[in-house]
């Protein structure tokens, strides 16, 4: 509308082991501790689509270890992302009354919209939180990617990527103390210094099409809201 600073649209990306608490299943708790954030958000006027993993109730790499056939295993993992989406599109409308979709890459027309990206678009400029889930619908792949290419699909103007840690650092700061903090960084020096910020995939998405990413920590309050608003928060990575 003008008056807005910051992103007007952006895609959201949440780790699934967040939404477990550390354990299997959702945690009511912090599902809400995200949806009061996300209709903050939203309600400034800014467009916010979601795309949320799967970790905290299947990956298909852990079960494929324990035997499982990869692809199954897979479908199993994105089925998983599905019932986080359902649980952040209950939080959302009964609590806050923000209106949502969810839509999946795996048709389930029961429980959600099939992925359809103009009619996502629509639903954001109505004002509506788009959540996808099932990943991209594909086997092998993950849910970063899926943020990564439904960031890109749908105009998204950065990806949020929601952490459990501050941000990118020089070395994993649970095994380096001496590790620091990037406010700012190329992808190409991401890709340069063997920095992790997503699996490869989603990251060379990002940075063939020139998606900036921003890292930051899911759990300080009201991060989600200053990262939109275009106020530094956690690191980011831009060409
Ligand atoms: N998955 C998949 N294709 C996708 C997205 C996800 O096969 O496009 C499966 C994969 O098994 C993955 C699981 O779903 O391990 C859960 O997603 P992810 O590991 O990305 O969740 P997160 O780590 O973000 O919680």
């Amino acid at each position: 509308d003008g008056t807005r600073t910051g992103y007007n649209r952006v895609l959201l990306k949440l780790g699934g082991e967040m939404f477990g608490g550390g354990a299997v299943g959702v945690d009511p708790q912090v599902v809400e501790t995200v949806a009061r954030q996300i209709a903050a958000v939203v309600r400034t006027g800014a467009q916010m689509a979601v795309v949320i993993g799967g970790g905290n109730f299947f990956r298909g790499s852990e079960l494929q270890e324990r035997g499982m056939d990869r692809a199954r295993a897979d479908y199993m993992g994105m089925l998983g992302t599905v019932m986080n989406c359902l649980a952040l599109q209950d939080f959302l409308e009964r609590e806050h009354h923000i209106e949502t979709r969810v839509q999946t890459a795996i048709t389930m027309g029961q429980v959600a919209e099939a992925y359809i990206p103009r009619r996502a678009i629509r639903h954001l400029e109505k004002g509506r939180v788009v959540i996808f889930g099932a990943g991209v619908g594909m086997p092998y792949f993950s849910t970063d990617t899926a943020g990564a290419q439904r960031a890109l699909e749908i105009g998204a103007e950065a990806l949020l990527l929601a952490k459990g840690v501050d941000g990118v650092y020089t070395a994993d700061p649970k095994l380096d103390p001496s590790a620091e903090l990037f406010t700012e960084i190329t992808h190409r020096e991401v890709l340069e210094r063997g920095l992790k910020v997503a699996d490869a995939t989603a990251f060379s998405l990002c940075m063939d099409n020139k998606m900036p990413i921003i890292v930051f920590n899911l759990l300080t309050e009201g991060n989600i809201a200053r990262a939109v608003r275009g106020e530094r928060v956690g690191t980011l990575v831009a060409t």
